[in-house]
């Protein structure tokens, strides 16, 4: 929040308003001219400073080079209109148009993420590294996305982050990066099976988030989908008797956001290989090799291996980079999905490109971090966090608590953690605070795993703040 600094200010508004009845002074009757100034003094609305005038002061001025003077001169109008309709004082109206005014020109908010979700969609899924935020920084002016310095002549866009991803999955002919895993889908369902039919378990008819159907997108192709098995049972046979000429290819998607347990049967990437037609692997993750936190979660490396043509995933689920859509695999299939018309529309910034690569080569990103995180040190960070507010006379305890993947993966894994209980009323103020944690029973709960170490002491402050 903006205070007033505006001491000065009143000062300068009288100023104008008496330069106002100067001017107006030569020109008008002196008859008229002491109604006026009656007028003047009954309706205080007449003592309105003028936008410019308000605009000049420097406050608002240098504000104006930060926000864009368009926003600024908005939040004095809006100040003005407050003060015609009687809300404060004419006099007030600079203090108000200032502390009104945004803090920055856009009105995204860091968040910190207490709820233990190490990918939440809705707070923007995986954190990018400092090393990944800067390359965004500098891929952000001019750039040589497309260029090649030495020579001065057009290079292969990206080229920097394609070889990075190359490098980090060997056993992929070629690599593709587009906007995210969606159009990764998209594309490959144009390329591979236009006119043509994608063969899908019915176990595998994913819906992933706010309306977002897998079997939806791809029918908006114009591809057929073709259902085979059942919910919980696919057998190679179900496949094995849809496949024909008119197969464009398997599509093997991972169930990334819920479980089918008991009396199930899927076939593995493998055996489907071994009918005959082109796999593609949507791990959905975008793990690009086992890890060993979480075994059962699909990667790149062993769908490959297990022959898989291509493979697709996103990149800001358990990779921790930006929003980014993966396809690796076969270099000649690759090759045809890049020349498709369609894949123009779908390409990746330049800023992406940058944090991709910094996140691909650089220092561990934020989510693996997490996902590394041990419950002793959560435990203690717990401890010095709950103590340090009781000694503040916050009612604050250590609980246990278990963290989740989330909707980038891993169904059903949780992860031992640790969190400061707080009573429940502090969530919204919190919330409204930038401080995101999770109600459960009764208690709100700031479960550290997904907060930066860097970040307990705001967490701390804020609580305080909140108390
Ligand atoms: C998350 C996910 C998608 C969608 O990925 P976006 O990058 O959000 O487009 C597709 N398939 C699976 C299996 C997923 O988990």
């Amino acid at each position: 929040m903006r205070g007033g600094v505006f001491g000065l200010v009143a000062g300068a508004v009288f100023k104008t308003v008496e330069r106002q009845e100067l001017s107006l002074a030569g020109s008008i009757p002196v008859r008229l001219r002491h109604c006026f100034e009656r007028d003047q003094m009954t309706d205080p609305r007449r003592r309105i400073p003028r936008t410019d005038t308000v605009l000049e002061q420097p406050e608002l001025a240098d504000a104006a080079r930060t926000l864009g003077r368009d926003t600024v001169k908005a939040t004095v109008v809006a100040a003005q209109r407050r003060a015609r309709d009687g809300e404060i004082a004419p006099e007030a109206v600079p203090d108000a148009a200032f502390a009104a005014l945004p803090e920055r020109p856009s009105s995204m908010r860091a968040v910190i993420n207490a709820t233990g979700v190490v990918v939440h969609t809705n707070l923007g899924r995986a954190p990018l590294s400092g090393a990944a935020v800067d390359a965004t920084a500098v891929a952000a002016g001019y750039t040589d996305v497309e260029f090649d310095l030495v020579n001065g002549t057009r290079a292969r866009r990206g080229s920097g982050a394609l070889a990075a991803l190359a490098e980090a999955v060997p056993d992929a002919g070629a690599v593709h990066v587009l906007n995210n895993n969606a159009a990764a889908l998209l594309l490959c369902a144009l390329s591979m099976a236009a006119g043509k039919e994608i063969v899908i378990s019915r176990g595998e008819l994913v819906e992933i988030g706010d309306g977002f159907r897998i079997p939806e997108l791809l029918a908006s192709t114009g591809a057929q989908l073709r259902e085979v098995g059942t919910t919980n049972r696919t057998t190679v046979r179900d496949y094995a008797e849809a496949i024909g000429e008119h197969t464009g290819f398997i599509l093997k998607v991972h169930p990334s956001n819920f479980q089918i347990t008991g009396f199930t049967a899927s076939p593995n990437i493998a055996a489907l290989v071994d009918l005959g037609a082109p796999v593609v692997a949507d791990i959905g993750s975008g793990l690009l090799a086992p890890h060993p936190t979480l075994p059962d979660e699909p990667d790149a490396a062993s769908a490959l291996r297990a022959g898989a043509t291509l493979v697709t995933a996103s990149a800001d689920k358990l990779l921790g980079g930006p929003q980014a859509g993966l396809v690796l695999g076969d270099a000649e299939q690759v090759a045809l999905l890049r020349r498709h018309p369609a894949a123009r529309a779908l390409r990746v910034d330049k800023m992406t490109l940058a944090a991709l690569e910094a996140t691909l080569r650089g220092p561990e990103p934020p989510v693996a971090r997490a996902l590394r995180g041990e419950y002793p040190e959560l435990h203690d960070r717990a401890k010095q966090l709950a103590a340090a507010l009781m000694a503040a006379g916050v009612d604050a305890a250590v609980a246990d608590t278990e963290s989740a993947i989330g909707g980038g993966g891993a169904p059903g894994v949780v992860l031992p953690s640790a969190a400061v209980s707080l009573p429940e009323g502090y969530a919204a103020p919190l919330r409204a605070a930038a401080v995101v944690g999770r109600v459960e029973r009764g208690r709100c709960l700031l479960d550290l795993r997904t907060v930066l170490p860097s970040d307990d002491k705001r967490v701390r402050e804020a609580v305080l703040r909140c108390t």
